[in-house]
């Protein structure tokens, strides 16, 4: 199954302790769409500027993502400036430009229309109302946002959520959106906005899923390089929803190893700055990294 996917393709700048990019490839949707394109097919949604060059679509195109709905606007691409401190836990926003998204509107091309797995990566909550207006009859309605929309768009995220199966967010954010400190009481209550489960990544504490009925832990794996932590959240969400698609099966065992499938990529992501390891990435080194998280938390029973 391809996976439908609307979100930021962007420019970042980001400086880390360890070093900086300027301008480099960066956006939620770029990040996501990477990632998935080593489980399924892609179908991406976003818009970009006159400013935006043909090498990054090259590199997307040969990963077999489908940028048929990627609009070409007049104007310039996204633009987000961020830096983070020693922990690399938590970006701090110093800029975003929206640019040409300020102005856009997605319209999904006719062979988009039938996607049963969308994932509404993080971007403008009333952007991915209007892409779920247009999927005819969506099996699996994933979404991130981050502190930026809950503030900003609040009653538009919270419409979403209403639509949504699976949120994947940070831990911050959980307890931002639902405006409690603890975060398992936290993570009820954003259950009760409409995701049925909720997946809260916690950087390199790994992540934690929460349903109705269960918690499951998954650990980020130990690294010793750490370059820089952007797309982390972005390339799990692209592991997750990719296993979950290629596998056409949501039941809690396959929702348990996509989380660990996710986190596998997201390992990768931080060991290099903007998607220059996604880049370099074979299977081989995605089941080997796979085998060393298993073995990670292999304990025995009582
Ligand atoms: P993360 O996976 O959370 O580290 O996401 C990092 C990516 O999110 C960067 O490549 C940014 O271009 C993108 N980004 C930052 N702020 C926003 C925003 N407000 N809306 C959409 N994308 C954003």
């Amino acid at each position: 199954m391809d996976i439908l996917v609307i979100g930021s393709v962007a420019f970042d700048s980001v400086e880390t302790p360890f070093g900086r990019g300027d301008d480099v490839l960066g956006g939620s949707a770029t990040y996501f769409s990477t990632s998935a394109s080593f489980f399924t097919g892609v179908q991406l949604v976003a818009v970009v500027g006159e400013d935006f060059p043909q090498e990054p679509r090259d590199f997307l195109h040969s990963r077999g993502v489908d940028l048929t709905g990627l609009q070409t606007q007049p104007g310039k691409t996204f633009r987000w400036k961020g830096e983070y401190g020693y922990d690399l836990s938590e970006a701090r926003t110093l800029e975003t430009h929206l640019n040409v998204f300020e102005t856009f509107h997605p319209v999904l091309p006719e062979s988009y229309c039938d996607a049963e797995f969308v994932f509404l990566a993080n971007i403008d909550p009333e952007l991915q109302l209007e892409v779920l207006r247009q999927v005819e009859r969506p099996k699996l309605i994933a979404c991130d946002t981050m502190n930026f929309w809950i503030d900003g768009k609040r009653e538009a995220l919270i419409r979403t959520l209403g639509h949504v199966d699976i949120l994947v967010i940070n831990e911050a954010e959980v307890r931002q959106l639902a405006q409690e400190p603890n975060l398992v009481k936290a993570s009820r209550a954003v259950l009760g906005m409409g995701p049925k489960t909720l997946v809260v990544k916690r950087g390199e504490y790994g992540v934690l899923v929460f349903n109705e009925h269960s918690v499951f832990s998954a650990p980020a794996y130990p690294l010793e390089e750490v370059f820089d932590p952007t797309g982390a959240g972005d390339t799990f969400a692209g592991g997750f929803m990719g296993y979950l698609a290629a596998t056409n099966n949501l039941s809690d065992a396959t929702i348990r190893k996509a989380t660990v499938f996710g986190s596998v990529m997201a390992s990768f992501t931080v060991e290099d700055f903007s998607l220059n390891r996604l880049r370099q990435l074979s299977w081989e080194n995605i089941e080997e990294r796979f085998r060393k998280f298993q073995a990670l938390t292999a304990f025995e029973g009582l």
